[in-house]
């Protein structure tokens, strides 16, 4: 595997005139690629005084320019920090100033929400789209392209172990935490990734030999976004270095999809499990065009158990996988495709073999061999701490080990089955939501007397949030308000659909903590 993310990231000027980018009307080869990121580095280091180490953040929905600013950021041995572009402006606020960002690479949508912030955060801003920006400050990513256009990539000296990018996930306690990856770290993740798509090619040739008959190039549908390890990594840092083109959408839509596969001729889509249910179950799957494609596969969240037969039965030419892991992991688990994938359909992957497997008990006792509890993991892959969390390093490392929140076993075959979690957490669609953090923004709320936050099963997101609220004596509070209160503060998709308003006080165990599972009884079962 390369050491640097610079060299991780130059293996793609290799594939030159070749098409790397198919984003709406644009089409970017290679070279056009890295023509970008040569300027953009060049203006980062000479105009922008950024330093090894220093932070720059990117605030995007999917675009080209996402792309081009990781991978100039990255190049230079600046820190890369990816954030949810989701994200209220008191979430994007929270994490440029958590990380210390020195430049924020945004769309003018997250330039409106930090915009008020930047100059107390001390944070330069470069902006995407029309350059009608009067503000001095802040500089338009097109304008700096040109003006930088021909102009050499600096070279900054990094070694493997230095910082390359901070992530940031939703928090357990309430606030996104900091992923610190090395170069290192991300760099064997691409190549485990690699590894495992030649494993899945050698496993599977007859949908190799499909798209060799065809005369199909590798071809890689992109539908989730840049900010999370799945699109990043498993889309776009492996298609930059492998020469795959990647076809990218802004946002999710199923009719969308198919059009873009039988146009474009993609073999690869992989997402998360509600999207590729979303396209199977599509009235027009049958009627599209969609014989180019030989891999298809849904990770980061639970398939639900019609995913498998689903996708089974319909596009049966192609092999299907699914895949385990986490951002603290670089993503890197289980994963598994084709019959052993269907040879054990509720199984999430087999190990990774750059990967060391421990379940621990509730007072954090190793487990034996095969033995059911907290999934701890040892891997080249793993990050070694969060951004200024000293209280989170203390829980979730242990030397060399680091805590999932998951909780599962791994059979006699090395196949990692998961069956619940240590962490309260509800995952929508692949989108991680802490029921701690709408739990924190309820309980300041004036009306508000008892919040709770569960998981309300859903058919096709698997899961969503639902809350439970015990108004103040006397307050009158409606839903309306509830979500209207909750919209200022939090990011869109964490927002309860279902909210009950209950008269009496919520149910507590003995030490005080309100009981979930009572709750799931009484509203949802
Ligand atoms: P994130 O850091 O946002 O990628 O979320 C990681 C979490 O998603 C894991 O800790 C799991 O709880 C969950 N997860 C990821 N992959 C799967 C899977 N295949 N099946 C069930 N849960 C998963
Ligand atoms: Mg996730």
């Amino acid at each position: 595997a390369p050491a640097t993310m610079r060299e991780l990231v130059d293996a793609g000027r290799a594939h030159g005139e070749q098409e790397f980018l198919v984003y709406q009307q644009k089409r970017l080869s290679f070279t056009q690629f890295f023509d970008k990121v040569d300027a953009l580095g060049h203006y980062l280091i000479n105009n922008k005084a950024i330093a090894k180490g220093e932070r720059v953040a990117i605030a995007m929905r999917n675009c080209p320019e996402w792309m081009v600013a990781y991978a100039a950021i990255v190049s230079v041995g600046a820190v890369v920090v990816p954030l949810n572009s989701w994200g209220s402006a008191d979430e994007l606020s929270y994490c440029l100033k958590d990380a210390g960002a020195k430049l924020l690479i945004c769309d003018p949508a997250r330039l409106q929400l930090t915009k008020p912030l930047l100059k107390s955060l001390n944070c330069q801003a470069i902006v995407t789209g029309d350059n009608s920006n009067t503000d001095e400050s802040i500089g338009n990513f097109d304008d700096i392209i040109t003006q930088n256009r021909g102009k050499a990539l600096p070279t900054t000296a990094c070694a493997a172990n230095d910082i390359a990018q901070i992530m940031y996930t939703s928090g357990t306690t309430g606030r996104p935490k900091g992923a610190v990856s090395s170069h290192k770290n991300i760099c064997q993740a691409i190549y485990s990734f690699e590894f495992h798509a030649i494993c899945s090619a050698m496993a599977n040739p007859k949908a190799i030999e499909k798209m060799f008959a065809g005369g199909f190039a590798p071809c890689t549908l992109l539908s989730v976004p840049l900010f999370h390890v799945s699109g990043c990594y498993a889309a776009f840092l492996l298609n930059l270095r492998g020469g795959r083109k990647t076809v990218m959408m802004y946002k999710w839509s199923p009719e969308e999809a198919l059009e873009l596969i039988s146009k474009e001729r993609v073999t690869i889509f992989s997402a998360v499990p509600s999207m590729v249910m979303d396209l199977l179950r599509h009235p027009d799957v049958d009627s599209s065009d969609t014989s180019s494609l030989f891999s298809l596969g849904g990770g980061g969240a639970a398939c639900p158990p019609a995913f498998k037969e689903t996708i089974s039965n319909t596009l049966s030419s192609s092999y299907v996988g699914t895949g385990y892991g986490m951002t603290e992991s670089n993503a890197i688990c289980a994963s598994c495709t084709g019959d052993a994938f269907m040879y054990k359909p509720d199984s999430a992957g087999i190990l990774s073999p750059l990967v060391e497997w421990q379940t621990r008990d509730e007072q954090g006792q190793p487990l034996p061999a095969g033995a059911s509890g907290e999934i701890w993991l040892k891997s080249v892959c793993n990050i070694k701490q969060y951004w200024n969390k000293p209280d989170a390093n203390n829980i979730n490392f242990d030397g060399n080990w680091m805590a999932t929140g998951d909780i599962g076993y791994l059979d006699e075959e090395n196949f990692v089955y998961l069956v619940g979690r240590a962490k309260d957490l509800i995952i929508r669609g692949g989108e991680n939501i802490y029921p701690a953090e709408i739990e924190a923004c309820l309980s300041l709320h004036p009306s508000i007397s008892e919040a709770a936050i569960i998981a309300v099963p859903d058919e096709r997101l698997g899961e969503v949030p639902g809350a439970v609220i015990k108004p103040r004596d006397g307050a009158e509070i409606c839903h309306d308000d509830i979500k209207s209160y909750l919209s200022n503060k939090l990011a869109a998709y964490k927002i309860p659909q279902n909210i009950w308003i209950s008269s009496q006080d919520l149910p507590r165990n003995a030490s005080g903590k309100i009981l979930k599972s009572e709750l799931v009884r009484q509203y949802i079962d």
